[in-house]
């Protein structure tokens, strides 16, 4: 059994990793076999790989990684102090 990872589209613009700075890609991973579970939708750094957590919906996981850059700027900004 194999999952189908497929990039999608994001709705929104997606901010650069937070880590690495690198691009942000959508993508939604389906499960082989297993129709009645819905798609997970994650979004992944090109770069180093960080990714979202798995969400249902693919607006979830774009807001969840644009919210993770500004949560790592106010930690910047806190290490600067
Ligand atoms: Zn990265």
């Amino acid at each position: 059994m194999t999952n189908t990872k497929l990039e999608q589209t994001p709705s929104t613009p997606l901010l650069p990793c937070p880590f690495c700075a690198g691009e942000g890609r959508l993508f939604v991973h389906e499960l082989a076999g297993m129709p009645e579970l819905e798609p997970i939708y994650q979004v992944e750094c090109e770069d180093c790989g960080a990714t979202s957590p798995g969400r249902d919906n693919p607006f979830d996981a774009e807001k969840w990684w644009n919210r993770k850059k500004l949560v790592q700027a106010v930690m910047d900004r806190i290490e600067e102090q």
